[in-house]
């Protein structure tokens, strides 16, 4: 293979542990309010950068009444 070919890996794959990084520490500091039960409760980092998401929500599992659907994320811990 070429060498410029083993670069843009390089790239690709630190480019993705970046984001993922940043996804997980995200999810660390912010949480999420249940419209069913009104549990406040967070995911865990690599849920959070996981999950199906919107830009202001994401697809999570209320852990206290087991709703689940697209929630607001609200900014920091809870
Ligand atoms: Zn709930």
């Amino acid at each position: 293979m070429h060498p410029v070919v083993y670069v843009i890996i390089v790239v690709v794959v630190v480019y993705a542990i970046i984001m993922i990084a940043r996804a997980v520490n995200r999810g660390a500091n912010s949480h999420f309010i249940c419209p069913k039960c009104g549990n406040d409760f967070q995911v865990t980092g690599a849920k959070y950068a996981f999950s199906p998401k919107t830009f202001t929500s994401h697809d999570v599992t209320c852990p206290k009444c087991g709703y689940h659907g697209f929630m607001e994320v609200q900014p920091g811990k809870k």
